[in-house]
């Protein structure tokens, strides 16, 4: 229960949200849209919030639900993580529940007592609980203060998260005409957009459209030479010690390839719908609970980890849109503070997504949005400008040159390639449009293998007329002769190279055609600066406090049987580490310490700072 009773009386509605932000959640102001929301949520109205990953969004329908008489039911289709959200909760002391099918009846029993009673500032419902005539019956015995429809983009009959149950929730408009309802997504799109207005009845819920950008992800593609060894250098140098996510395509991949980071030391678990359910189950809370896991996944995994201190998030494949890449790159660095999002990419990944799309089921026109996603994303890949830029224009939002990408930070030296592609393009004709990339480019390159002596291809006027270059560059003229769709990939025949009508007027010389200058796949480096938007560096000092106060938590959080950031966040930490309060209420002023935490814990870690102040470090 919130305490209003030291706000003077006559207090503005402003000045009691305020009052809940800073003494339940200890944060001492809203971010971007936020308090426009609450404002508006906590008025009565119905909203339509889209937020980037991290954007902050549960706060804009968990402060109106303790400032509104009843509780707030929340509707998520993540059953999994209900109950790390309600312990989170608890540990703010907030009153929250969940009602889902892994409880047992008399659990639930208890749960809807509670609710009846006016016991719960928070009910978690899965959607198809909702739905159920027991459960629409047992909320309208209760006060409600308002419905929040958490992922509403599951809605959408045509996004990659589709649920059924979703499209019942306009239920919730006919049945409790006086509550408000919130919906919140991370999904930007136009067209989903409209679908959820459509579907949840929300035609005259306000919407509040946050920007995308996430200026602490900085965003790095770098080509892909041994795509394991140069994952495995770049967690090495830049990520040692962190927590962060893999994506691999396939669950063999993921497999191998948590294997490989384990052989090499690294605390790597893997993640895929393949897996038996418990075992998989148990990967996800251990990445949720323990430090400094590394998951290696497919794309199964991710939905809802609200884990606020993933440092870095890395691609071994090449995601299939733009979309995806960004859902899964944002799950880094909720916290705000500075995060990767790494990716590597070849030739091979281009040819695996081509060949994917073509031998599908799906049929013709659902091919070419394949394709055109596609197209999308390896523009993204290959573009010679700031890759935030490029990555917000996609979602309609214009920005300028973000100074955190690799493109803004080594800027890619373009150089005019229109001899290499002529050279290229003529190859692929010579041979007849029959042949794979590896054998076009040995016989660009001159190498006289016994195929390319088979098929008396060393007799062609192409053979050697690319000898100066390296495979790896020839490798990535291709490439990026593929992204401009110059030439396609036949899945059908042995992955053949084959012209397209664009080719024609760079055969002719009629057009000219720029490339990325290839650069060595460099050792990484670990980067000595970030830019400064956020000051990350610790004394060494404040580097053993803030140490020390992660072992703390660890201790905590397992005493608690809750993830560790639930106690405190990386960020309040490192404030503490920094502040080194000497008294309650000196860490009162912590962002991240509310009342209840103080309480808790408060004594503690002025303790534990105490004894570090006497023992003279
Ligand atoms: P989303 O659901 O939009 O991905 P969350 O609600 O999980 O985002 O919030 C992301 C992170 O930002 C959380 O760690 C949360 O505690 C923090 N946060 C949200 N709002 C604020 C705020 N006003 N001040 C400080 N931190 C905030
Ligand atoms: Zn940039």
């Amino acid at each position: 229960m919130v305490d209003f009773d030291s706000l003077p009386p006559g207090a503005t509605q402003q000045e009691r949200a305020l009052h809940v932000l800073e003494t339940v959640f200890g944060y001492s102001s809203f971010r971007g849209h936020q308090g426009e929301i609450v404002q508006h949520v906590a008025g009565g109205g119905d909203a339509l919030v889209l937020m980037p990953t991290g954007g902050g969004k549960s706060l804009c329908y968990q402060v109106p639900a303790l400032l509104r008489a009843g509780t707030g039911v929340v509707v998520s289709p993540l059953i999994a993580l209900m109950q790390d959200q309600v312990d989170a909760l608890a540990e703010v002391g907030v009153r929250a529940a969940f009602l889902n099918s892994t409880q047992s009846f008399d659990e639930a029993l208890q749960i809807e007592r509670r609710l009846r009673q006016g016991d719960l500032d928070l009910l978690y419902v899965a959607p198809e609980r909702l739905m159920t005539p027991r459960c629409l019956e047992l909320l309208e015995s209760a006060r409600i203060s308002l419905f929040a429809i958490d992922e509403a983009h599951c809605v959408s009959q045509w996004g990659h998260d589709f649920r059924p149950e979703y499209i019942k929730l306009s239920i919730l408009h006919e049945r409790f005409p006086q509550v408000p309802r919130i919906a919140l997504t991370a999904t930007a799109d136009q067209q989903t957009r409209e679908e959820i207005i459509h579907r949840l009845q929300l035609e005259d819920a306000r919407q509040f459209v946050s920007s995308f950008d996430r200026p602490n992800i900085r965003y790095q593609i770098v080509e892909k030479a041994n795509g394991r060894k140069q994952l495995l250098d770049f967690i090495k140098s830049e990520h040692p010690d962190d927590a962060g996510i893999v994506y691999c395509l396939s669950r063999k991949k993921v497999e191998e390839t948590a294997e490989f980071l384990r052989g090499e030391g690294l605390n790597a678990l893997a993640y895929h719908a393949g897996m038996d359910y418990a075992l998989r189950t148990r990967n996800q809370a251990r990445f949720l609970r323990e430090d400094k896991i590394v998951m290696v996944a497919t794309i199964a995994f991710g939905m809802g980890i609200d884990k606020p201190d993933v440092r870095f998030v890395c691609h071994l494949d090449l995601p299939k849109s733009v979309e995806g890449y960004y859902q899964e790159t944002g799950r880094a660095g909720r916290d705000g503070l500075p995060a990767d999002a790494w990716m590597a990419y070849g030739l091979q990944d281009v040819v695996q997504q081509r060949r994917m799309i073509d031998e599908s089921e799906a049929d013709e026109t659902f091919k070419r949005v394949l394709g055109t996603k596609l197209d999308a994303m390896l523009s993204l890949c290959e573009t010679l400008h700031c890759r935030r830029v490029h990555l917000l224009d996609y979602f309609g939002e214009p920005s300028s040159p973000c100074g955190n990408c690799d493109t803004c930070l080594t800027p890619p030296v373009s150089f005019d390639a229109t001899v290499e592609v002529q050279k290229l393009l003529s190859t692929v004709y010579r041979v007849e449009q029959r042949f794979a990339p590896g054998h076009v480019i040995e016989v660009l390159r001159g190498i006289d293998g016994e195929r390319v002596k088979q098929w008396r291809h060393d007799q062609l006027s192409v053979f050697g007329v690319g000898s100066d270059r390296g495979e790896a560059e020839w490798r990535a003229i291709l490439r990026q002769v593929i992204a401009l769709g110059l030439l396609t990939v036949d899945a059908e025949n042995y992955s053949a190279l084959k012209l397209t009508e664009a080719a024609r007027p760079v055969l002719r010389g009629e057009q000219q055609v720029q490339l990325r200058r290839y650069r060595k796949p460099e050792k990484a480096k670990r980067s000595s600066q970030r830019s400064g938007f956020v000051e990350t560096n610790l004394s060494s000092e404040e580097q053993a406090l803030f140490e020390k106060l992660r072992w703390w938590r660890v201790e905590t959080a397992r005493e608690h049987n809750v993830p560790a950031y639930v106690i405190f966040h990386d960020a309040t930490m490192r404030e503490i580490a920094k502040a080194r309060p000497q008294s309650l209420d000196a860490l009162r002023h912590v962002t991240g310490v509310g009342e209840k935490k103080l309480e808790t814990y408060g004594a503690q870690i002025i303790a534990l700072i105490a004894d570090m102040e006497s023992a003279g470090t």
